[in-house]
């Protein structure tokens, strides 16, 4: 039997969000307070500025200040803990967000200069600890939407939240420091049955026996449409973090040229969306999913810094 999937709807998400931190932006003002977020780009990398330029366009959205602080590539470590020290200190600025790639060598002292209460995304060490020993101070955004997009898909199914994860298979495939490690501890917290595969499961050839068992399935590989249906359980929630450029190609499977005669580049996920969701229960799409609902995350994060100070 052919199922096809529930595609759950990112962008909507995000716009319910938005709408929630509108109401809390403005009961902040009636208090005289004014939430404030910053971003701190060292060098000119394409793919940070325009995640500038998204969490400027979010931060005007939402009713929030945003502050830019853009500093040359070649700027000396020291000058740029300075940066970072001024931001800590300066009351109007509630959130930061040091943006990646930093120069070689500087990730860990930006991340560790950053004051704990001003780090929108779980980055300095005290805050990424505390997440995993269970007491979280801060979400980090990307796995945290990838859980607000579940969690909104089994509220509108009349399932509660809170419980709709326990004792569930849940199988995410990636480590990495910013997505896949996090993602366990959220699983943990919402008592599902977690099993982490990367790479070597791979190489090992038991990668598709984990996946499969998944009756949830977060994905952040970084591999264009890795997940193929095989590799999914019928019926399973599958949510794509991945976000992947590769040629758009036309109905023959020749590239698309745009007007000045380059080949046009589309945008795909982690999971081979189009055969995947044959198979699976729900799943969310690339563009649209888990990416839309991250930036709106961590203006949340920025609203509720302002509130708890
Ligand atoms: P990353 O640091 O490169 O980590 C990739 C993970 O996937 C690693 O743990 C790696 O295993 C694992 N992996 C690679 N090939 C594999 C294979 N063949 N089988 C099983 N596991 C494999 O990437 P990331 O920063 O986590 O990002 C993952 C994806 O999410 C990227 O496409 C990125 O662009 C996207 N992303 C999206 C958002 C958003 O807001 N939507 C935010 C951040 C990232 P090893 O550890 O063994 O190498």
């Amino acid at each position: 039997m052919t199922l096809v999937a529930e595609v759950i709807d990112g962008v909507a998400i995000a716009e319910e969000i938005k709408g929630e931190l509108r109401a809390e932006v403005a009961a902040l003002a009636a208090r005289g307070i004014a939430p404030g977020v910053a971003t701190v780009l060292v060098g000119d990398d394409y793919g940070a500025k325009m995640y500038r330029r998204q969490i400027e366009r979010i931060a005007a959205e939402i009713g929030l200040a945003y502050r830019d602080v853009t500093l040359p590539g070649d700027t000396s470590l020291g000058d740029v803990l300075a940066g970072i020290r001024s931001l800590d200190e300066d009351p109007a600025v509630h959130g930061i967000l040091p943006l990646r790639p930093l120069p070689k060598g500087m990730e860990a002292p930006v991340l560790e200069a950053l004051d704990p209460a001003k780090d929108i995304d779980c980055l300095h060490p005290i805050n990424a600890g505390r997440l995993a020993l269970g007491q979280p101070a801060v979400y980090p955004a990307t796995p945290w939407a990838c859980y607000v997009l579940l969690e909104r898909y089994f509220a509108r199914k009349g399932l509660d939240p809170k419980t709709a994860f326990e004792g569930k298979e849940l199988v995410i495939v990636g480590r990495s420091n910013i997505v896949g490690k996090p993602a366990y501890f959220l699983a943990l917290e919402r008592n599902a049955t977690t099993t982490t595969v990367h790479s070597f499961t791979w190489r090992a050839g038991t990668l598709p026996a984990h996946t499969r068992r998944a009756d949830i399935l977060i994905v952040a590989m970084g591999k264009a449409e890795f997940i193929k249906k095989d590799m999914v359980k019928a019926g399973a929630i599958v949510v794509d973090v991945g976000i992947n450029m590769v040629p758009a190609l036309d109905a023959a499977g020749n590239p698309i040229l745009d007007e000045k005669g380059r080949p046009k580049r589309r945008t795909v996920g982690d999971v081979a969306f189009d055969e995947v969701k044959e198979v699976a229960g729900a799943i969310t799409p690339v563009p649209g999913g888990v990416g839309s609902v991250t930036n709106v995350l961590l203006m949340r994060n920025v609203v509720r810094a302002a509130e708890r100070r």
